[in-house]
């Protein structure tokens, strides 16, 4: 069996705890690996590592650090293929999709690329009689990031790229269900040019998270998973002094105005509800179509394509999505189906039951589809992270509108009209963080931030883009006079420009 440990100094090394995790292809249920889950002691050891070799990445110009991050896209696009057949034999997703997760985390690590630039901080000649006055950016020391399970490439390197090129070091604690990837990415930056301790993994679980949390060298703190966990932990690193930024869960509504085009509608939500078997933080899973006939319109065109989606292993090239993670998810969103009939929505297609010849032990749930449901049900106010999509018809714009505004979620939201008045409406009034006109998942590209409001979000500080650089260092200004500008004797009043 395939023991998989941590990435510390540079290196891989086994746990110590005596703590380790099953690691499963959800294709076939099959234990395919077992990851060590790190205690107090492997934490200690990679801050250890990351204290002593911060200081001289801090101080290496941002050009050289940023030609690690040229040197690494470079040597992810060589891994393409490598690195996402191993994320999908873990995730379950199919090999595309895992290029797609690869893809938009290099695609950060392109942006990093920059760091010379954006790092620059600014200054203002003559602030006073010879006075300069300049601020910088400075590295926060060592960050730590504790990533999900649904993209364990994107967002590891939406944390280290830009924590790194600003000259900190960085703790990864990867999702325990598929960490495989993760390691693989730290070697490819040690290949990069990157110095050992810079970039640590460990892996584990809550006793590695609390590990981080209360350790008095990890300065700030990065998290992406359900929103109860991102509570804790924003509430927890706040507790003990560091700097946080949480990133919990969603759940995208798609509004359909009477003026959509119905083909383009129908296709969006059937990427973006079963694409990685729903389990995306900007999935659609629900859809409001405005008015009864589109709400007709649109469950006669989506009822067939859903029948007819492939679902298959990540093998399986022609597959739409695979099987969800874990038996343990499998359970949930089975539950999930069996309380919205039970709750009175009406089972339009029913993913239960799903059995996939030669893969009867793997972790498949078919596409579902409910109509007429209602904002009380479980199945409307819960994140099912499934291949599940519910049908909330609204009788007019308004109504469409007051329901992702009062859900308790705001990562992601999208509106399908050919009304541009409408349409700006909804962008201005919306409540939400990342919002998609015809366009089902608005994920911002990675020069412009990511993040959600409400429950999706704790801290003040988006993902990626401008926003990261500022998380991942602090200002510090400078205010200088020369001797032509001081004058004789002490001055006592508090000094203004008056
Ligand atoms: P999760 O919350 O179960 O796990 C996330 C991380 O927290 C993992 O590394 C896990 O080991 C750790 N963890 C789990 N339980 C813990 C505990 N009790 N104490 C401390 N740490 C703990 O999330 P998941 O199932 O891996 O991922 C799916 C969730 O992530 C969904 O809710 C999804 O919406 C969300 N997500 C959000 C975004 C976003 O940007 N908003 C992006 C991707 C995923």
């Amino acid at each position: 069996m395939r023991e998989i440990g941590h990435f510390i100094g540079g290196k891989q090394v086994a746990g110590k705890s005596g703590r380790v995790s099953n690691v499963y292809n959800p294709a076939t249920g099959e234990v395919q690996a077992t990851v060590a889950l790190a205690g107090v002691e492997e934490i200690r050891a990679a801050v250890e590592n990351a204290k002593a070799a911060q200081p001289k990445w801090a101080a290496t110009n941002p050009q050289r650090r940023a030609r690690v991050f040229f040197k690494f896209v470079e040597l992810l696009n060589q891994h393409m293929d490598e690195l996402a057949t191993l994320l999908s034999s873990e995730h379950g997703k199919t090999v595309e999709d895992s290029k797609g997760d690869l893809i938009r985390g290099l695609e950060v690590c392109e942006f990093v690329c920059g760091i010379p630039h954006l790092q620059k901080g600014e200054f203002t000649e003559g602030a006073g009689p010879a006075i300069d006055m300049y601020s910088i950016r400075q590295p926060v020391g060592i960050g730590a990031g504790i990533t999900p399970f649904n993209f364990p490439a994107m967002i590891p390197m939406w944390m280290f790229a830009p924590a790194i090129a600003c000259g900190n070091a960085f703790i990864l604690k990867p999702s325990e269900r598929d960490p495989s990837v993760p390691i693989r990415l730290a070697e490819l930056m040690i290949e990069a040019g990157l110095p050992a301790g810079i970039l640590n993994v460990v892996n584990g679980d809550k006793a590695a998270v609390d590990a981080i949390l209360t350790d008095p060298d990890i300065g700030a703190v990065t998290f992406v998973g359900s929103t109860p966990i991102a509570r804790y932990v924003y509430g927890t690193a706040a507790m003990n002094g560091k700097r946080a930024q949480c990133f919990g869960g969603a759940k995208n509504h798609m509004i359909i105005m009477p003026d959509a085009d119905m083909d383009q509608a129908v296709n969006a939500l059937m990427g973006a509800g079963y694409g990685s078997a729903g389990e995306r933080c900007m999935a659609i899973s629900v859809a409001v179509p405005v008015g009864e006939e589109t709400a007709d319109r649109l469950v006669e065109k989506l009822t067939p394509k859903i029948e007819s989606l492939r679902i298959g292993p990540y093998t399986d090239e022609k597959a739409d999505m695979g099987p969800l993670v874990t038996k343990d998810a499998y359970n949930r969103v089975n539950g999930l189906i069996d309380r919205g009939v039970e709750q009175g929505a009406k089972l339009v297609v029913d993913g239960r039951g799903f059995k996939l010849q030669g893969y009867e032990d793997g972790y498949f749930v078919g596409g579902t589809l409910f109509d007429h449901v209602t904002p009380d049900m479980d199945i409307y106010k819960t994140e099912i992270f499934g291949p599940v999509l519910s049908v909330v018809r609204a009788k007019n714009y308004e109504e469409a509108l007051d329901l992702p505004m009062k859900h308790e979620y705001g990562n992601g939201v999208a509106i399908y009209t050919r009304d541009g008045d409408a349409a700006r409406d909804f962008a201005s009034r919306i409540n939400i963080g990342m919002i998609g006109v015809n366009v089902p998942i608005p994920v911002p590209l990675a020069y412009h931030s990511f993040g959600g409001w409400k429950a999706s979000s704790f801290g003040d500080l988006n993902q990626h883009g401008t926003d990261s650089i500022k998380f991942w260092t602090r200002t510090k200004t400078i205010t200088a006079r020369w001797p032509s500008g001081i004058k004789d004797g002490a001055e006592f009043v508090m000094p203004t420009m008056k």
